[in-house]
């Protein structure tokens, strides 16, 4: 890692022109107030004093757009995407070329073409509209896990994802963006306007706040969290990771007894299940699910085991919060910020009541990076008609991968729960970039598919895998667990046509 190349301290010389001018204003201040300082893990009250303020105006601009309904919320999606794709055409060389031979001027969406991940980060120093940026400064920072979450180049947060095709993206947030991320979580959670954000910090601070992830690399949970507790070091706040062994994460939480619970479902659900065991004895006031997809009736039991309601977000790494969940179970798209476009194979479409191929994300908060029409990959149904909870954002109800919770016996009998995303994460680790697939097929015996590569290199990976597999299974209690490499390749669902990377015992072999 370049150790000094992503801690610069920004000045108005090399602060990028695009930055609005509360954050261009921001960041000036910053350098004069700081000579010589890093943003490091140290917290900045000049900043944070700055983000605050920014975050008020951007929530109270959430929140009137909204209050004025359908219209309004149509009207500022309207002119933030014709503002993202003026200013990707002026200063990202791959939008450039893609809307080359597109008429100047305001253009429909559908008028634009489809961009994909691979398309994108095979042009990463293109797609980017900072030339401050490039593909091996990011990757470099990126390699040093010490620096999760830490500003990079002094004014942006960097993530990486692994994704389920075996292709890493790696996304790059900038203050506006980040901002209004925040704002919309807070919009959310409390929406009698201002309060939300007070109401969070003395939850927060009163309480303790927990975060259960994939915490060893630069993934976008573990990433804004990092920076959200270093904004905010009065909150109290821990992270805990969904590698540790079921009994001694519930030993942890009962220590910390954490008021704010964040996790993933399937994590939810087996400490629901631990819950109603009598062996988890936290009382959190509320739990926030993402990163997968949330079934109603997962909900429902996770609800009943807590009593407290559960938060349901829908976001990627590409856009980090897409929709949150109301009560009525439908996700709320936040339009005024995000475009959703489902479509078919052919990227015409979908009507509502129907399930889409796929659909195409804009991201109109992000400018460094511009996400326009992305092919996302999930299949979403846009509810007919308004939403019986009353919200004015469209609804939508997400089919997402369903990777299962393995149950696997131990020597001793007892039935271990493995979380699908503590597996993949494991493979993704020892072996970046793989297409893969884990089947159960006994309860003690486990099968990797591995996409088919030379063979040299697949029996390297395969070396790789068994290793990190092996020592992930003996932490688990499960050194009696066998890993096999099996002959075939990964399959597709034949329904989805997705690929399931974890599937339990007996179901979808074939
Ligand atoms: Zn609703």
């Amino acid at each position: 890692m370049k150790a000094a190349s992503h801690n610069p301290v920004p000045t108005q010389a090399n602060a990028p022109s695009f930055m609005s001018p509360a954050a261009h204003r921001h960041e000036t201040i910053l350098a004069e107030a700081r000579p010589g300082a890093s943003h490091g893990l140290a917290w900045d009250p000049i900043r944070a004093s700055v983000d605050c303020w920014s975050l008020y105006s951007r929530l109270g601009d959430i929140w009137w757009t909204r209050a004025a309904g359908g219209p309004a919320i149509a009207a500022a999606s309207r002119n933030r995407f014709d503002a993202l794709v003026a200013f990707a055409r002026a200063r990202s060389p791959f939008y450039r070329d893609a809307y080359r031979g597109l008429p100047a001027g305001r253009l429909d969406p559908a008028a634009l073409p489809v961009v994909t991940k691979r398309a994108l980060m095979n042009r990463f120093d293109d797609w980017v509209t900072d030339p401050a940026l490039d593909l091996a400064g990011v990757t470099a920072f990126l390699v040093d896990r010490e620096h999760i979450g830490e500003r990079y180049l002094g004014r942006y947060v960097i993530w990486k994802s692994s994704g389920s095709t075996g292709e890493a993206g790696i996304y790059v947030q900038d203050d506006d963006a980040l901002e209004t991320f925040d704002a919309l979580m807070a919009v959310h959670l409390d929406p009698a306007r201002f309060a939300a954000v007070h109401a969070w910090r003395i939850a927060a601070r009163g309480g303790r706040a927990a975060l259960i992830a994939a915490t060893g690399d630069h993934f976008a949970s573990i990433a804004s969290w990092r920076r959200l507790t270093r904004n905010n070091p009065w909150i109290a706040a821990r992270c805990f990771s969904i590698m540790d062994p079921l009994p001694q994460l519930v030993a942890e939480l009962n220590a910390y007894r954490p008021a704010f619970v964040a996790s993933y479902p399937t994590m939810l659900s087996l400490l629901a299940e631990e819950r109603k065991a009598g062996r988890l004895e936290i009382d959190p006031v509320s739990l926030w699910s993402g990163g997968e997809c949330l079934p109603a009736h997962m909900r429902v039991g996770i609800e009943a085991a807590f009593g407290c309601p559960v938060v349901n977000e829908y976001g990627a790494s590409e856009c980090m919060s897409m929709a949150f969940g109301c009560n009525e179970g439908w996700l709320h798209v936040n339009a005024d910020w995000v475009l959703l476009e489902p479509v078919d194979d052919e990227f015409r479409p979908t009507p509502p009541g129907a399930p889409s191929r796929t659909v195409l994300l804009t991201n109109l908060a992000n400018r460094v990076q511009p996400i326009i029409r992305y092919d996302l990959g999930d299949s979403v149904v846009v509810k007919p008609g308004p939403c019986a909870c009353g919200s004015p954002l469209p609804a939508i109800e997400v089919e997402g991968r369903h990777d299962d919770v393995l149950a696997m016996a131990a020597p001793d009998g007892r039935i271990v729960r493995l979380l699908p995303l503590a597996l993949t994460t494991v493979v993704e680790d020892a072996a970046p970039a793989s297409r893969f697939q884990i089947l159960q097929t006994a309860p003690d015996r486990l099968r990797l598919r591995l996409a088919a590569r030379a063979p040299a290199d697949r029996q390297a990976a395969w070396r790789a895998l068994e290793k990190a597999l092996r020592a992930f299974l003996d932490r688990q209690s499960l050194p009696n667990v066998r890993v096999s490499l099996d002959p075939g390749r990964p399959r597709t669902d034949r329904r989805s046509g997705k690929l399931r990377e974890v599937i339990a015992s007996r179901r979808d072999h074939a």
